[in-house]
């Protein structure tokens, strides 16, 4: 499944590191101080933020309450939810760039934070060396979701040179690997407690954390 593919696109927050149930909980909190204090959004933040884990629920994006009610625009949040990103909590993997190494094929990010926020994450968690001129930013391709439609994963093949058919998707969140898959790409879901999206016909392979994937795929390429 992996042997003659040319190149591993990565997802960055909660692949190429682990964001566990209280870091989301802060990050949920996160969001909610922007939309309150940047965004003037007219709520407390117990209320704005109990809002924000909705909306998760319902529509696996935090903002989207936000957008729907208060007119806040998608640009606007990213930007502020970003800026407040507190990219200092996150416990990096040890040795993850000496493993990923190993793995004989180009590897790329493509993440859902905007590039400083990115930049900022992957120099925390050792990996800016590896993926320097090589992680995109969905803000790269003028969106903020990977999981609307598939142009956005032609588009970034294009820009990194490589058909579809040659490249792997890996992601944490199973509803950005169903466009990723249309396109041709074959898909990776990383999951923690247990794999929710077995059921999911466009998830080619399954594996419990990053590092469990990178063996795979050294294995795989040997
Ligand atoms: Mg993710």
């Amino acid at each position: 499944m992996f042997a003659d593919k040319k190149a591993v696109i990565w997802d960055l927050d909660n692949t190429l590191y682990r964001i566990t149930p209280e870091i989301a909980d802060i990050l949920d909190e996160t969001m909610a101080v922007a939309l309150i204090e940047d965004l003037n959004v007219p709520l407390d933040l117990p209320e704005c933020k109990a809002l924000v884990k909705q909306s998760y629920k319902d529509y696996r994006d935090g903002g989207e309450y936000f957008y729907q009610h208060y007119g806040i625009s998608q640009k606007d949040l990213s930007f502020y939810y970003n800026k407040r990103n507190p990219v200092h909590l996150i416990e990096p993997y040890q040795n993850l760039a000496i493993k990923l190494k190993k793995i004989p094929l180009e590897q790329y990010v493509f993440t859902a934070s905007n590039r400083e926020t990115s930049e900022k994450i992957l120099k925390r968690i050792g990996l800016y060396d590896i993926f320097k001129n090589r992680f995109y930013s969905v803000e790269d391709f003028g969106v903020y979701k990977k999981n609307e439609n598939a142009d956005v994963y032609h588009q970034y093949c294009k820009k990194i040179g490589h058909k579809p058919e040659d490249c792997i998707f890996v992601d944490d969140s199973y509803s950005n690997l169903e466009f990723a898959k249309e396109t041709g790409m074959t898909t990776i879901r990383i999951y923690y407690q247990n794999n929710s999206a077995a059921d999911k016909e466009y998830i080619d392979a399954a594996f419990k954390g990053v590092e469990e994937c990178v063996d795979a795929l050294i294995d795989a390429t040997k």
